[in-house]
């Protein structure tokens, strides 16, 4: 394809400019590890898990191999297994779902919001049956479910919540930090996420010690002592050079939080001097949420997929979150879910677009980006 002269790269994701910025810290950050041989866990881990814990307001964290590990070791960790069921989001990334199937366990799907794309905290009330083992909200985009009423939905059952804050850390929901309102919290470090590592990466958040000491053993197979097993776990840790990356970067988390805010604010602001209000839906932020945007996902109603291809050519770099929700999926027919059964999933699955928000993109890049969605969608 031949750029034009006034056409722009804008990709959905830019790593290399932060990256590139913190390269000195991150290459004495790596030589501290090469230097101390600490591979698997070891020191920096240890410290990231304490800032971490403080920066999720929660008492402890605990260093796992990725977010879907996170995910599974916290339904481990709760003892979910065959005939359990778990109430979960059927629009979420396939770890969301798959915690709960390799344990044996039922996912039990609930509809989602049609403005925040969130469990519908109600419809979730009412899947609660004496099987329920957990429920497992995921904070999607960046902005937290209503917790508040689901705690109390789930206190009243005397259920644990597991917060699926794969793309919410520092999201907050009055005022309380996702992470830390759940039973357990889990995180991710895929490099997309808003605290990204240079590799696989996760952790687990828990106010609560026994099980932040069941989490600690079956990330080591189990053992809370070496060679000796109290339960069957996972090889999954956090590796050195993760926590030393992962170090370096947490300090600028809160700004480049900021940055994607602004970002999203300026968008509403070009998208409404644009005149596209009937055309396209932009993210809804709840009042009382700290929405950290970890995606910008906005919504139009036809030709999402024209519109995409559109973007692509002029150079914008956009992406579906999600194109097939997660009770269609092919390996889960065996659940008996059909067509039509989650609307406001399938709808969204159909509908929803997003947009580049990374911290370091620039206003005209942004302009540049709402300029050819309105020419695409006005003609
Ligand atoms: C990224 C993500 C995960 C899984 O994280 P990995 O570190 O890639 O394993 C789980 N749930 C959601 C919602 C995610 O976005």
């Amino acid at each position: 394809m031949t750029v034009s002269a006034n056409q722009m790269n804008v990709p959905l994701l830019d790593l290399k400019q932060q990256n590139e910025t913190l390269r000195p810290e991150i290459e004495a950050a790596l030589g501290r590890v090469l230097d101390t041989n600490a591979f698997i866990l070891g020191g920096e881990v240890a410290e990231l898990e304490t800032e971490l814990a403080d920066h999720c307001s929660a008492r402890h964290a605990i260093g796992c191999a990725s977010g879907s590990d996170a995910l599974l070791l916290a339904m481990m960790a709760l003892g979910v297994s065959a005939g359990d069921e778990v109430i979960t989001t059927p629009y979420s990334f396939f770890a969301t779902v798959s915690a709960i199937t390799r344990l044996g366990a039922k996912p039990v799907f609930v509809d989602i919001e049609p403005d925040t794309f969130n469990l519908d905290v109600e419809a979730a009330a009412l899947k609660i049956t004496k099987r329920t083992k957990a429920v497992q909200p995921v904070h999607l985009f960046g902005q937290c479910v209503d917790m508040e009423r689901l705690t109390d939905i789930c206190d009243d059952a005397d259920i644990p919540i597991v917060e699926d804050a794969a793309q919410a850390i520092g999201a907050e929901f009055n005022g309380k930090r996702a992470g830390s309102m759940g039973a357990i919290g889990c995180f991710s470090f895929y490099p997309s996420k808003n605290l990204g590592g240079m590799g696989d990466g996760g952790v687990m958040t828990t106010n609560d010690d026994t099980l932040a000491a069941r989490l600690r053993a079956l990330r080591v197979h189990g053992a809370s002592e070496r060679y000796h097993h109290k339960w069957v776990g996972l090889n999954s840790r956090l590796d050195g050079f993760q926590g030393a990356v992962l170090r370096v970067k947490l300090p600028h988390l809160d700004r480049w939080t900021e940055q994607r805010q602004a970002n999203a604010e300026r968008y509403r602001r070009l998208f409404a001097d644009a005149g596209l209000e009937d055309l396209i839906s932009l993210p809804v932020e709840r009042n009382g949420r700290r929405h950290i945007y970890n995606q910008f996902v906005v919504r139009i109603e036809e030709r999402r997929d024209a519109l995409r291809g559109y973007l692509a050519e002029q150079g914008i770099g956009t992406d579906v979150y999600y194109p097939v929700p997660l009770h269609l999926q092919e390996c889960f027919e065996y659940l008996g879910y059909r067509e039509g059964d989650l609307p406001e999933a399938e709808r969204a699955s159909r509908e929803t677009l997003a947009l580049p928000i990374f911290p370091e993109l620039k206003p005209e890049q942004q302009e540049y980006v709402v300029a050819k969605t309105a020419e695409f969608l006005k003609r």
